[in-house]
């Protein structure tokens, strides 16, 4: 089975003091997860060190990035590099969150420059993609994420691909409350498959985990995952909330 995934993302929020307790209650948990499934925690910088260090023990939990710059290195004062984020030991990156797209015009073409960055320093992007909600009352929601894939993802051969993570979050869901139907969720990540399979094989497509996002909450968590091409979310609101989001991981497949 494919890798089933539970990532939860802070954004920027809580203090250090506030992420070091929830992260002691998740981990108090001892969920135990199977080989194929995995519990990521992606926190602001500061936590980085915090975050792996509470999850040093666990099998299957490890912190990420939510963000790393374009460049290798060099005068960006302010940014963080993939290599930086290698050399502390990070294994994930979340990248072209919409929360980066629409307040750092992050583009499709600079997405895929990060991925890149981050495939060279052997960390997995999690990619984030998904339409407006003007796109889905068009109806013309396909497009818009074919074309997301097309230009952040499709000039990487099969084996960087297959070292990716996807993250459909439509963004009429992210913070709402409003959550895609099963139906809805369904539809696009098989949608994605569909557009992978195409673009590279039916091994390579099958093989990629795409994560739903979106107001996914402890209630519906185990409906949504259920979805065949559903493996897992990626989880803002709920994942500050140790008892939710420990619901949550216990909701993978
Ligand atoms: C997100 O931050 O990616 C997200 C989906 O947020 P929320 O779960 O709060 O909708």
């Amino acid at each position: 089975m494919r890798n089933q995934i539970a990532a939860a993302n802070w954004k920027m929020n809580l203090t250090y003091q506030e992420g070091e307790q929830l992260m002691n209650d998740i981990v108090k948990a001892s969920i135990h997860l199977k080989g194929h499934q995995k519990a990521i925690f992606a926190v602001p910088f500061p936590y980085l060190m915090m975050a792996i260090g509470k999850t040093a023990s666990m099998v299957n939990y490890a912190a990420s990035a939510q963000n790393c710059y374009e460049k290798k290195s060099g005068a960006y004062t302010g940014e963080v590099s993939a290599e930086m984020l290698h050399s502390i030991g990070i294994k994930y990156c979340v990248l072209g969150h919409s929360e980066r797209r629409a307040y750092f015009n992050e583009s499709n073409l600079v997405l895929a420059e990060k991925i890149a960055r981050c495939l060279e320093s052997g960390i997995t992007p999690i990619f984030c993609c998904g339409e407006p909600l003007d796109i889905r009352e068009a109806g013309t929601q396909n497009s818009y994420v074919g074309a997301q894939l097309k230009e952040s993802l499709f000039g990487f051969n099969a084996q960087q691909l297959q070292k990716m993570v996807i993250a459909y979050e439509p963004i009429w869901a992210i913070g709402t409350g409003k959550t895609a139907t099963t139906e809805q969720a369904q539809e696009m990540h098989a949608y994605i498959r569909a557009e992978l399979e195409k673009h590279y094989s039916h091994a390579v497509a099958s093989d990629i985990p795409i994560l739903y996002g979106g107001s996914v909450k402890a209630g519906n968590a185990k409906e949504l995952f259920s979805c065949p091409d559903v493996d897992g979310g990626l989880v803002g609101g709920a994942s500050l909330v140790a008892k939710d989001f420990i619901e949550i991981i216990k909701a993978l497949k």
